[in-house]
Parts: structure tokens; sequence; C-alpha cells
């Protein structure tokens, strides 16, 4: 007899293209999930399964924390979508966000990372008058046309036009320059050599879209610089970054100011939501009408639910001990797993960030995409569907992240250290 996730899969199939909402949904075997709770997940057989794909990165506190959803469920009483005026809930996770955000002298909503990165660099077209931009290889800002290329490509095509969907507009994306990422010469002689074309700079300060790929402090100044110098605004992406790793992102961190900056994901720990942020004089021409006006339209803008979800997420997050916690999480799995590999004589790696992580099978530094085209693809994706059949759920794509919450305690850590521990010498047999 079918199970309940193969009958829903199947009811999925006949109604949603390919029976899921995206092809990076697909975990190898179909699991209907039905209930999410803390760090757990379970099925509609009723199955638990430990979650490190914490949504994408959006989920930080752990599934269903209960201050998020008392304040959605409170929020709900009073409000639902306005749409029209202002609402005092916008304004105050505005001015949390512009004490918590270096570079945030005003913020303005959207509903998606995607969206973030689209207004910014409209934004910064528009405020430079220029059309092209510089993003790095192994890099993703998300689906639009501006951004969608050369990113998780297994191929070294930096040169190449590689979109990452046919019906990509090549109009559109001829304008944006790949670079390798972590190379500041790179970006200069680009900049130098197109006087008066580049408009903007967009970068992830810790590339987690090929797994965690830190910025050089030096690269990060040097882009800085060379941006300044130049006219060119810098756009930190944070959408990954940003409340996961600190409160006012990666920035704060690092103390390194960008012009503009997006965020998403954490900043509600699972409710829609996109930012850009950033120096009032670019932020401005949103609110202008007229000339030099920036339209940053969209009917779901500011809907309460989610700014409910952003003041309680962030006050969840300025509580003491809360970045140490998700730090020292993630230290503690990185340590014991390079213990694992290193016991089994696996070539292999951890890398990460705080509570971001994951495993490299080469050895050896990096610091580029061009790097990591030393992984063992075979080797990385044997180990993910290992940890997948033993109910480990994250991404089965080499190079992919994973997560930790909050809500990840010593004990779950230790379940799924004793599952990678029994991988790793599986591996080291064959
Ligand atoms: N920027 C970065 C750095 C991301 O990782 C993502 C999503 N993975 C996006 C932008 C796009 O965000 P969304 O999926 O919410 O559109």
């Amino acid at each position: 007899m079918a199970s309940n996730n193969e009958l829903i899969a199947s009811r999925a199939e006949a109604v949603i293209p390919g029976g899921l909402l995206s092809p990076s949904r697909r975990l190898g075997s179909p699991i209907a999930f039905a209930r999410a709770d803390g760090p757990y997940l379970y099925d509609a057989d009723g199955t638990r399964y430990t979650d490190y794909h914490c949504a994408f990165g959006a989920n930080v506190l752990g599934h269903r924390n209960p201050a998020i959803s008392r304040a959605i469920a409170r929020v709900g009483e009073s409000l639902d979508l306005v749409g029209a005026g202002v609402l005092e809930l916008e304004v105050e996770v505005a001015e949390l966000l512009v004490k918590a955000i270096p570079c945030a002298d005003q913020v303005a909503f959207c509903s998606s990372g995607s969206e973030a990165t689209y207004h910014a660099l409209r934004l910064a077209r528009a405020y430079t008058g220029r059309k092209q931009i510089i993003k790095f290889q192994g890099g993703y800002h998300g689906w639009h046309d501006y951004v969608a290329m050369n990113g998780q490509s297994s191929r070294q095509m930096i040169d190449a036009f590689d979109p990452m969907s046919d019906g990509i507009l090549y109009d559109a994306a001829r304008y944006t320059k790949i670079l390798p990422y972590n190379d500041a010469t790179a970006v200069e002689e680009y900049i130098r050599a197109n006087p008066g074309e580049v408009a903007a700079v967009i970068i992830e300060p810790i590339a987690h879209n090929m797994g965690a790929v830190v910025a050089q402090n030096q690269f990060l100044r040097d882009l800085r610089r060379i941006t300044s110098e130049n006219g060119v605004i810098l756009i930190f992406d944070e959408v990954i970054t940003g409340f996961r790793h600190a409160l006012g992102g990666y920035q704060s961190i690092v103390g390194i100011t960008p012009d503009l900056a997006t965020f998403g994901k954490a900043a509600t720990s699972g409710y829609p939501i996109g930012l850009v942020a950033g120096r009032r004089d670019i932020m401005e021409r949103v609110g202008r009408t007229g000339e030099g006006a920036v339209f940053m339209g969209g009917t779901f803008n500011g809907t309460p639910s989610s700014m409910a979800a952003v003041k309680a997420t962030v006050q969840e997050l300025s509580k003491p001990g809360v970045y140490d916690r998700l730090f020292d999480f993630g230290s503690y799995l990185r340590k014991q797993i390079d213990e694992i590999i290193a016991r089994h004589g696996i070539r292999a790696q951890t890398a990460g960030f705080g509570s971001v992580w994951l495993v490299y099978f080469f050895e050896g530094e990096f610091k580029e995409y061009a790097d990591l085209l030393r992984n063992d693809n075979e080797l990385d994706m044997r180990f993910r569907r290992a940890l997948i059949t033993g109910r480990q759920i994250f991404q089965p794509l080499q190079l992919k992240r994973l997560y930790l919450s909050l809500s990840h305690d010593q004990t779950v850590l230790d379940d799924t250290l004793e599952l990678i521990d029994a991988t790793m010498a599986d591996l080291a047999r064959s």
C-alpha cells in the first residue's frame, strides 16, 4: 500500500510542475512534511527528521518559535494587509533596523531576497546613471535576469553567458560582469578599463552560495576603497548572513560599511521578507515622485504578519548569549566532524561560519569558486544521501551549505555526529 508521503507526492505531480515548488526542494525520495517543531520536521507518515536545511536558512530560531507564533497571532487580531498610508508597526520595525544595521540610514521593505537585490541594483543604476554591475562567480543573488547566471554552475565558465534558466534575457544579463571572488585586482582593473560604466558591485560578504567562502578582510577593504574612488555603489547581499550571523549583518562583524545592503531569510525566521537598507541620499530616491524617482512597488510590501515577525525575531536575537550559542554549536559541530574526518582518513574538511556549516570533499585552501572544482562531488553526494537516508534534512547537492538553528541542542547534534561517524566509516571502507 502506498504511504501518505507517496500519495501526496503523486497528487503533487499532477497539479504542481515537477511535483515541487522548485527543483531545489527535491530530497531524493518523496517526503511530504506535515509538521515542524524546533529542530525537527515530521512527514505525513509520522516519521521524524532533524532539519539542517532550516528553510534555506530562513529559520534561525527553530521552527514555530513561540515568540514568533504569538506575535503573528496577536497582529492578526487587529490588522491584516492595508497597502495604503503607513502603519506604526512598519515604523517601529524600520527604527529597530536602522539602529542595528551599520549602513542603514533608511530601510525599504519587500517580500523576498530576490526582490531586494533587484531593487538595490535598480537603485544603484538610477543613482549613478550607469548600467554595468559586477558580481562574483559562485554567488547567488536571486532569480531575476540581472544576476541569475554563473552561479552554481559546475563548470568554470567565468567569461561565458551561463544563465541559470531558459528565458533569461541576454540583453539584461550582458550588463553583469562576473569576476572571481576575493580578487580585488580583477575588480579594480575592470572598473578602470570601463570608466563611468560600472553602477554597482554586489557581493555576498560570506559566499554561502558556494558553501562558506569567507571574503578576506583585505578584499572587502579594497572593494570599499575601489568603489568609493570610482563612484560605484557597493552592495552587500546579506540575505543569508544578515540576522543569522549578527543582527547588523556581517558588515557589523567585519567593520566595513557598504552603501546598500539587502536582507531577507532570517529577518523573520520563516515569513516572507526582503529588505533594502542604505545611505539616505541613495535610499531617498525610493521615496521621491517625479524626476529621479525609483519605483519600488509591491502589494505585499510590509505586510503586517511579516513586520510582526521581524520585530519578534529582532527581539529574540537581541537576547544575551543568542549569537554565542549559535557560534558555539557551529564550532562544536565543525570540530567534531573534523576529528571524524581525520580518524577515518577522508580527504575532506569542514567549512562554515557561525551556524552555517558543510563538508568540502577536498583538502587545502579555497578562496574562490575555481578552488571548489577540486571537490569530489561523487563522495559529497554519497555522504549527503546517506545522511538524508538517516533522516537528516538538507539539500542533496554538492557544495550546498547546511544550517543550525537556536533550537539545535547538544543531544540533537550528537545524534547527527554519530550518523556522520558511521557514514564516514563507510565512505573510508569503499
Ligand atoms: N541573495 C542571497 C545571498 C541568497 O542566498 C538568496 C536565496 N538563497 C537570495 C538573494 C534570494 O532570496 P529569495 O530566495 O528570498 O528570493
